[in-house]
């Protein structure tokens, strides 16, 4: 078992590439010193890449995963041909990007819907084309009022920041983990993360984010279902789609 991956988007989420040297090796994937991949968690799917050695020879990304016993960062790779590394070589990360940054704004969106609907969150997930959330909650939404408010916060090109607290000052509010499902996400401090919208919302998070809502572009609630009978689950799309 190596030691964990230094997790570069968690400072950075525009870094698109990286070194990264093989410290393991076996059937769940390969396991990297640093990444600039996201392991799919918290709703968000796990990143593609690319992986360059020395010699040009490219091997591909196909999904990032976390081990769910021991947090892990896997590196999931087509095993169809040979291996062109081994442990301890340097290896050259890149991202897709175009589909990561899919999954950001889509992240970000999803805490605006946050900051509107005022709700505890039971589970969400975003994807290429579309997010959703779960929220517990009696009372009917209305897509149309969501969709303008949204549209709202996106065009005030809010600051997208995150910073660092410690277990003792979440305890003191309890109200920035809205995600019941997902615990909230600690680095080896100990020290919990949280994603700040300025202005608009604030909560403990381990995604990537765009650095300002108007990134995000212009969405469209789609639908609002009734998934039994405190459940609102809402969907949520590009508006261009
Ligand atoms: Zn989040």
């Amino acid at each position: 078992m190596s030691k964990s991956t230094k997790q570069l988007f968690r400072d950075d989420s525009y870094l698109k590439s990286c070194e990264a040297v093989v410290t393991h090796i076996d059937e769940r994937g390969v396991q990297f010193d640093q990444s600039v991949c996201y392991p799919h968690s918290g709703g968000q799917l796990g990143d593609h890449a690319t992986l360059v050695n020395d010699d040009g020879t490219t091997t591909h990304i196909t999904d990032t995963q976390k081990d769910k016993d021991s947090g892990q960062q896997y590196h999931v790779i087509d095993t169809s041909s040979a291996l062109t590394f081994s442990v301890g070589d340097t290896l050259t990360m890149t991202i897709d990007w175009e589909r990561r940054y899919k999954l950001m704004r889509f992240h970000s969106c999803l805490h605006l819907v946050c900051a509107i609907v005022d709700a505890p969150v039971n589970g969400g997930s975003i994807q290429l084309d579309r997010a959703r959330l779960d929220f517990d909650l009696k009372e009917p939404l209305d897509k149309v009022a969501l969709t303008e408010k949204l549209n709202q916060f996106i065009e005030q090109d809010a600051a997208i920041s995150t910073r660092w607290i410690s277990d003792a000052e979440l305890d003191a509010h309890p109200e920035l983990v809205r995600t019941m499902s997902v615990k909230p996400p600690r680095n080896a401090e100990g020290t919990i993360r949280l994603v700040e919208i300025d202005g608009i919302d604030l909560q403990a998070c381990g995604g990537t984010h765009v650095a300002k809502t108007r990134e995000i572009g212009e969405v469209l609630v789609r639908k609002i279902e009734n998934k039994g009978k405190q459940n609102r689950r809402i969907t949520v799309v590009s508006a261009d789609a």
